[in-house]
């Protein structure tokens, strides 16, 4: 799979909290981060709107980087879907999710995993899950969900019901990610067969105040109940938040209130916790 030219370099500006913004320039590529196995599944607790009850989870990557420690995708994630990268990182993750869902102590959860838009149009990506399926048998592939954004979507609004069709024909769930985002949400919704809506955090994030906010996810909520698909609210940071998308009945809920993505051990740290209580 090497390329034969034009071997870019990730350039990065470290977190604020890193390196006064200095740009860091990794010498390593993605690629060769992937097959080092430097790129990991982090994993957030999605609960119940109840908040008492842990559904599952959502996959997010990071790059675990030998000198720069633990890099967020937000700073290798843009320039990897530039040069295409990000094909073989969604591959890659759906790999280790796949591994990671054989594991008995996730038996049960649903596990979300992020797809680019350029895997999710991508002529084998079917055939890839399918292959998937069959080399990790054990995995209950009714507990995956894949979540594609509003922006993949309305690329090819046509095309994206087809393919989310076929995954669906292989037992897999669809997610659609950010929502309320774009511009012609509602308009395209009756066309993509997806079973969960989930509410972008900029609309959350500034609830319970902001009156706006609150007509525009209750009325996400409203709709997408008489659309009969599962609602998460995404980014609930605090009481107050989670008691508000209670109230309106969202059945899942996604936040730093619940907990930050985890790295594996932490996350089977926080399942032990979980359990005793
Ligand atoms: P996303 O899919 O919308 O994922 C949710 C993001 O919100 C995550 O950021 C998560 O850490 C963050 N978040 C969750 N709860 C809260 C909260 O309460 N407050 C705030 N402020 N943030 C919260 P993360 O992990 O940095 O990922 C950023 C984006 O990168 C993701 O947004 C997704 O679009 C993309 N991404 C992550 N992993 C993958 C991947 O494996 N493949 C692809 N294609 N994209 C990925
Ligand atoms: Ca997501
Ligand atoms: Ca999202
Ligand atoms: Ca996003």
């Amino acid at each position: 799979l090497a390329k034969e030219s034009g071997r870019s370099n990730y350039k990065f500006f470290a977190n604020e909290t890193l390196q006064n913004k200095q740009p860091i320039l990794l010498e390593s590529e993605l690629c060769s981060a992937i097959a080092n196995g430097e790129i990991q599944v982090f994993f957030q607790p999605k609960m119940a709107s109840t908040g008492d009850c842990l559904y599952g989870m959502e996959a997010l990557c990071r790059w675990i980087h030998p000198v720069h420690g633990i890099i967020p995708p937000a700073q290798f994630i843009p320039l990897a879907e530039k040069n295409g990268d990000i094909v073989v990182l969604d591959k890659k993750m759906i790999e280790l999710v796949f591994a990671e869902m054989n594991k008995k102590a996730f038996h049960g959860l649903h596990v979300a995993v992020n797809i680019s838009t350029q895997q999710f149009y991508n002529n084998h990506f079917v055939s890839f899950i399918h292959k998937q399926m069959q080399d990790n048998p054990e995995v209950d592939v009714s507990k995956l969900e894949i979540e594609i954004t509003e922006e993949t979507a309305i690329q090819d609004v046509e095309g994206a019901a087809q393919t989310i069709t076929e995954l669906k024909e292989l037992g897999i769930r669809i997610a659609l990610d950010d929502f309320g985002k774009g511009f012609n949400s509602l308009n395209y919704l009756k066309q993509l067969p997806v079973d969960t809506l989930k509410i972008d955090r900029a609309f959350i994030a500034n609830l319970p105040e902001d009156f706006q906010d609150q007509a525009i996810v209750s009325s996400i909520v409203t709709l997408a109940k008489k659309l009969e698909l599962a609602i998460v609210a995404e980014g609930v940071e605090s009481q107050e938040q989670l008691n508000w998308v209670q109230d309106l009945k969202c059945d899942y809920a996604q936040g730093y209130m619940f907990s930050k993505p985890l790295q594996t051990s932490e996350f089977l740290t926080y399942l032990q916790a979980f359990n005793k209580e």
